[in-house]
């Protein structure tokens, strides 16, 4: 039996729910919002899997056995349930190395040469040049990366490419390239506190909630920067308002937050030392000719009966 495949409306967070379905064509795929209600056609229970961006109840209402997140993160998805109903997850990491890579080093950039500043003061036609010791390259610099699987790989290679001494932490200590040396999360502390950048790049997991706390803030440079593109959870948000506001670190870099969209009254909006991206860190115009190839190879295997790729249970 052909893989009857749901596309979620909720994948328009990141590309037309319909251009996906062109790219599928060959397959049988529906862009439905309701998967228990099933197809135009209106029989409950039409479709053998869901490709959708965030988790709805009715997922587990519909008689699927697979579910497709076209996000890395699937911080979102009840696992137990999952596991429980026997209904396997897939997610899309491996895709986001360049992506997210470029936008930390983005990041790392305009606070080292002082773009954002510039960018700013564009909006009052103000000619404001840098004190003399403001600038700096990132040539020479360090920056401390926590979480080498893709997207620490990502920043990693970009960061050496650039001449920074880059260092990381993974829960086993073995070399990887590009970085130079490898710390263990409980050597956290330690690793962060020589580095002018602090990258984060971890899943939000029990482990890593609240992983960059008022501690490890504090051990941190004063003239450093925290550039998140993992998720808000992993650090404590209100002990890093304050971090930026005393002066503890030089600034931030962030693409995620506690709460998505930030909300309109929080301070992160209207600090010079803060750069504010709408999670924007792994937006590329193929994003969905990369979720395409995942689905159709993962669609082959589910129909060869073999394990799917990426499964996260
Ligand atoms: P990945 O699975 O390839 O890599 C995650 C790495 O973190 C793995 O190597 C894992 O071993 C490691 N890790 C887990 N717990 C750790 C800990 N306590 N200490 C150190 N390392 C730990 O995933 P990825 O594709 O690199 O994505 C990582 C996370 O980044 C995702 O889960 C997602 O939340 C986030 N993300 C954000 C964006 C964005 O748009 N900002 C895009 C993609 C991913």
């Amino acid at each position: 039996m052909p893989t009857r495949v749901a596309i979620h409306s909720s994948v328009e967070r990141i590309f037309p729910p319909e251009k996906l379905q062109s790219l599928l064509s060959e397959l049988d795929v529906e862009v439905s919002d309701d998967v228990a209600e099933g197809t135009a056609s209106g029989d409950a229970g039409d479709f053998d899997a869901v490709v959708s961006f965030g988790y709805e109840p009715g997922f587990l209402e519909a008689d699927l056995d697979w579910i497709h997140c076209v996000r890395a993160g699937y911080d979102e998805f009840p696992l137990d349930a999952l596991r429980e109903r026997g209904v396997r997850l897939t997610n899309s990491t491996g895709l986001h190395g360049d992506s997210v890579g470029e936008t930390a080093l983005g990041f790392m950039l305009q606070f080292a040469r002082r773009l954002h500043r510039y960018r700013s003061d564009q909006a009052d036609k103000a000619w404001n040049p840098p004190t003399w010791d403001e600038a700096f390259t990132l040539n020479g610099e360090s920056v401390c990366v926590v979480g080498l699987g893709t997207l620490g790989l990502g920043v990693a290679r970009r960061a050496d490419a650039l001449g920074m001494d880059v260092a990381g932490v993974r829960r086993t200590p073995t070399p990887v390239e590009h970085v130079s040396e490898v710390y263990t999360p409980d050597e956290l502390v330690g690793a962060i506190s020589d580095a002018r950048f602090v990258a984060l790049t971890v899943p939000l997991t029990d482990e890593t909630e609240g992983l960059l706390g008022a501690a490890e803030l504090d051990a941190m440079r004063e003239d450093a920067y925290l550039v998140n593109v993992a998720r808000g959870g992993v650090v404590d948000q209100p002990a890093l308002v304050e971090a930026l506001r005393s002066g503890d670190i030089a600034g931030a870099g962030l693409d995620v937050f506690a709460e998505e969209p930030l909300p309109k009254d929080s301070p992160l909006w209207e600090m010079e030392n803060v750069v504010v991206t709408p999670h924007a860190a792994a937006a590329t115009v193929d994003y969905a000719d990369r979720i395409a190839a995942l689905v159709r190879e993962n669609v082959r295997r589910r129909e060869a009966g073999d394990s799917l790729t990426n499964l996260v249970v």
